[in-house]
């Protein structure tokens, strides 16, 4: 039997991840659903924001959703996110952003680069160690040429290696994976590339980048189609997936039934077809697609509808089919 993790995290987490159960529950009532709480909220109640018994009960599920949790700005307090990603070896991060006229995947590295985790601080100096790594780059641009093999063959390289020596090594693997691999590439300066993707976005197909290049790149990519509320995203391994929505745990909105729905349910949608079920990633942007046409928005997008509501039209959508 499929198993799903649920993680709803903080914030606007509570609010979005119910909605999109509701649907993964409506179209595979025979999966196993089971929570798990992690998060900023769990560390104020126990002191502990994701114990190894947590990182277990993850890893015993097929698939994870999760919310997104709040890490506060403190020295000593651990990303959970991060834990996971790195607990997991969830190293490729794809984020999906399709408008009118363009359909681009950012590939973004998830467990190296300003990110690993070697850090110091002291009163007046703090350093964080930039690690790439000849095996995290491989696996990395091998994933994004696979994808750009599925999709319209063809890969952009975003680095900074003009200024940084760890990004002269990642682009010099890419290039030469790239060119093993008989697909068409470029390799753009990330600046100058998260300018190009704004005003040229039918350009691009798939985008392999760092980690926290690819982090910018696809926030600020969300702006082509309408905010942070839509994007969804996997994060997948080896062993592991876990599908997230781009957008974090969005404290000033939290608890206002304001929040769009919609990042959650298209990464219940991702979950759905890593789990085989491709389909059900088609039902549940159809019935968005859907929902959206009758005028039924969320805040974000002009409208005034309530998160709940949102995703109440999405089932009723459903339901019809
Ligand atoms: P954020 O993504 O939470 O919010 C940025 C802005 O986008 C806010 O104005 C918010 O209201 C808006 N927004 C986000 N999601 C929305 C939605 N579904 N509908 C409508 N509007 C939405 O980023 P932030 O404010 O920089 O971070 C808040 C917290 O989230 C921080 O503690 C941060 O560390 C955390 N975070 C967690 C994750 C994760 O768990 N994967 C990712 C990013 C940020």
């Amino acid at each position: 039997m499929t198993r799903v993790a649920i993680v709803e995290g903080d914030g606007i987490g509570h609010e979005v991840i119910p909605v999109a159960r509701k649907v993964l529950e409506l179209l595979h009532p025979e999966y196993e659903y089971f929570p798990v709480e992690v998060g900023y909220h769990r560390w104020e109640m126990t002191g502990c924001p994701c114990a190894d018994r947590d990182i277990a009960d993850l890893k015993s599920a097929d698939a994870i959703l999760f919310g997104a949790v709040t890490t506060p700005p403190m020295k000593d307090y651990q990303s959970v996110v991060l834990r996971i990603r790195k607990a997991l070896d969830l190293f490729a991060n794809l984020r999906p952003v399709k408008g009118t006229g363009f359909d681009i995947m950012i590939v973004r590295e998830n467990t190296e680069g300003l990110y690993s985790g070697s850090e110091e601080i002291s009163d007046d100096r703090a350093t964080t160690l930039r690690v790439v790594t000849r095996e995290g780059t491989e696996r990395i641009v091998r994933s994004a040429i696979r994808l750009a093999k599925q999709r319209r063959g063809k890969l952009t390289i975003g680095h900074k290696a003009n200024v940084l020596k760890s990004d002269v090594l990642f682009r010099d693997i890419c290039l030469a994976e790239s060119k093993a691999a008989g697909i068409s590439y470029n390799d753009k300066f990330i600046d100058a590339l998260a300018l190009d993707v704004l005003q040229h976005p039918a350009s691009y197909d798939v985008i392999v980048t760092t980690n926290i290049f690819g982090d910018i790149l696809s926030d600020t990519t969300s702006y082509l189609v309408g905010g942070l509320g839509l994007i969804p995203s996997a994060n997948i391994g080896d062993c592991y997936a876990l599908f997230e929505p781009v957008h974090g745990s969005a404290p000033d909105i939290a608890g206002r039934n304001i929040a769009n729905p919609i990042a959650a349910l298209r990464s219940a949608g991702m979950l759905l077809a890593y789990c085989g079920d491709s389909i059900g990633l088609d039902r549940i942007e159809s019935a968005i697609q859907e929902v959206l046409a009758t005028g039924i928005k969320t805040r974000d997008l002009g409208g005034s509808t309530g998160t709940r509501e949102f995703g109440d039209a999405v089932l009723h959508m459903l339901h019809r089919k």
